[in-house]
């Protein structure tokens, strides 16, 4: 049985950021790896993390399978760094919502990067359907609130099942239904980009508090919380002061970091 992880590679929102204000969580956007004994089968997002892939001992094969949520820039800027598929050394097989042909040869092509990704014979757009399987994993999609709208994925490994919600605002119908497909999940990765006194400010720009993560991690009955999406301003610091009064409300909860390891 091939051990299966799921490797954080970047958890931060909106655009990378660095220094030593960020470095326990890290400044890497979106983007997770899904490895079998250290080989990426898949990523969901493409996140500038996805270019660090090696420096956290990830392998990547002949093929891989790349889930995107949706397509604003901290989610598909990784793609365009990934020296493989430019090469031809990779068949990257690109999954997301409405039409990912559309959306990336428009965005991955000059004057916006050199070269165009239309161009690349390895590479291949997927339509979504449910589940896709892919090495040992069912990958299924749902939609979530986001601007331009956007999709959560549910990753049933071997052992585990892990949900990711990256970017999502709660507080409509959508959250129970999203619910209702990641009942049962052991782990929530979820969007928890601001704190509860931020969220009114920034209503209508697609994010949840971590107050929202924790409920619907409350509602999935999921055992495990991951907070990601941590806004580009939030530092270390910071983000240690926010888990002290998450762990007040689930105990469990751990914030998302660079090297986080997810048995799954
Ligand atoms: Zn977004």
């Amino acid at each position: 049985m091939a051990d299966t992880h799921l490797v954080v590679l970047g958890s931060r929102g909106s655009i990378p950021v660095s220094g030593p204000d960020f470095d326990r969580y890290g400044g890497n956007t979106s983007c997770y790896a899904i490895v079998e004994d250290r080989k990426a089968i898949a990523f969901i997002d493409a996140g500038t993390g996805l270019a660090a892939y090696r420096s956290y001992g990830v392998k990547l094969g002949s093929s891989v399978g790349v889930f995107l949520t949706h397509y604003h820039w901290d989610h598909i800027q990784g793609l365009s760094m990934l020296d493989e598929l430019w090469k031809g050394a990779c068949a990257v097989s690109v999954w997301g919502p409405d039409d990912p042909h559309a959306a990336l040869t428009s965005s991955i092509r000059p004057p916006f990067f050199p070269v165009a990704i239309a161009d690349v014979m390895s590479v291949r757009f997927e339509p979504m359907v449910d589940p896709i399987e892919i090495g040992g994993l069912a990958i299924s999609a749902f939609p979530v609130h986001h601007p331009q709208g956007g999709i959560g994925y549910r990753i049933e490994g071997p052992d585990r099942t892990v949900s990711i919600v990256t970017d999502h605002e709660s507080g409509s119908d959508i959250d129970a239904a999203i619910a209702e497909h990641i009942a049962g999940s052991d782990v929530l990765i979820h969007d928890a980009q601001y704190l509860p006194e931020e969220a009114e400010a920034h209503r209508g720009w697609g994010h949840s508090t971590y107050v929202d993560a924790i409920a619907s991690a409350e509602r999935a009955g999921a055992s495990e919380l991951i907070l990601t999406s941590h806004d580009p301003s939030r530092t270390d610091a910071a983000i240690n002061v926010m888990m002290a009064d998450v762990r007040r409300r689930f105990p469990s909860a751990i914030a998302s970091s660079q090297g986080l390891e997810v048995s799954i």
